[in-house]
């Protein structure tokens, strides 16, 4: 191993830079050379390939997005792309690759690892949807994001005795929901998981009506249904007005917290320490507190779950 190149594909997330860094700075730090690769699979398609030195990665570790670039490749899901793809990565002499990304771009390098080529992954997603590790980089700073929203939104609500409707990412995965309401008190939370009851929600605003509370938040992932048709069904159902806040891309952005700082560059760390090793179609994960890596197959044909006692709790902390 001489030469490794990074990049970082699909939905950026907050973090990402701070796991570049680490891959360059670890990587240069054990003597090898480092290759960035502008704009994921597209980027590599195309030979957009920059040499990496310990100054091009300065000032990087507190910043949203990614320093590289990102992108969707569609020609890269093909046999033929990924061939191409080999081929271009040997044509600039590099031994290795990571990729930094969520589920699409993880499979992609899982399919790199099946034709041979060394391939590490590192999860960035603020969706938190892959199974095998407890956390992706992006996550809590998304969750952050989210109960800084509802604190705001809780100022103006109770001050108009207001319901809101907070529509937040995810995809098919209600992590973001699911922390981010439990941290900002939210007193419901709708994932995609776990079947819910429009009248329950209904029951509960009326309940808390009459005990005079001031306002309530029910955070409702994208997965989960239509922020404008649960508006509708409860303003039908018991004449309640509600407010619609759809965060949309606001969740991918913003200074990463310190804790996807600390994730991000542990994760690079251990994604270069394996392919020093030797080992390759791996992916890098935390359990516990403990960076761990997953052949790459295995990880990404595990299926997520909710954490059910998290959500049981929030059904307990807001009766
Ligand atoms: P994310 O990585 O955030 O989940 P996507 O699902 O959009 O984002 O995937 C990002 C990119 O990863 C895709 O545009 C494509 O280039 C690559 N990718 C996704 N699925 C595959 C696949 N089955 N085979 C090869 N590459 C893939």
């Amino acid at each position: 191993m001489k030469r490794i190149g990074v990049l970082t594909s699909g939905g950026d997330s907050p973090g990402m830079n701070a796991a570049i860094r680490a891959v360059v700075r670890v990587s240069i730090y054990n003597g090898l050379k480092v290759s960035g690769i502008k704009r994921g699979y597209e980027g590599l398609l195309k030979g957009d390939i920059v040499d990496m030195d310990i100054s091009s990665v300065g000032d990087i570790i507190h910043r949203g997005g990614t320093k590289l670039g990102t992108a969707r490749c569609e020609e890269f899901k093909t046999d033929e792309g990924i061939d191409k793809a080999i081929e271009i990565l040997r044509l600039f002499g590099i031994d290795g690759l990571v990729v930094i990304g969520g589920n699409g771009s993880l499979t992609g390098a899982k399919r790199l690892a099946e034709k041979g080529f060394p391939t590490i992954g590192i999860p960035g997603t603020i969706d938190n949807d892959l199974a095998y590790t407890d956390y992706s980089i992006g996550f809590d700073t998304a969750v952050n994001t989210v109960v800084n929203a509802i604190s705001n939104l809780r100022d103006t609500s109770s001050s108009h005795g207001r319901v809101n409707i907070v529509e937040v990412m995810g995809r098919d995965c209600g992590d973001i929901a699911l922390y981010a309401g439990l941290a900002g008190g939210a007193e419901s939370i709708i994932v995609p998981e776990i079947e819910s009851s429009y009248d329950e929600i209904c029951r509960k605003l009326i309940s808390g009506k009459n005990r005079g509370k001031l306002h309530s938040i029910i955070i409702l992932a994208e997965g989960a249904g239509d922020a404008y048709g649960l508006q509708n069904h409860i303003l039908s159902k018991i004449d309640i007005e509600s407010r619609v806040s759809i965060l949309g891309h606001l969740q991918r952005g913003g200074i990463p917290t310190a804790l996807d700082r600390m994730l991000a560059s542990r994760f690079g760390a251990k994604a270069v320490e394996l392919l020093i090793e030797g080992k390759e179609g791996r992916t890098v994960g935390i359990k516990g507190n403990e960076i761990i890596d997953v052949d790459i197959y295995e990880a990404l044909a595990m299926e997520k779950e909710i954490n059910k006692d998290l959500y049981d709790l929030t059904g307990m902390l807001a009766i």
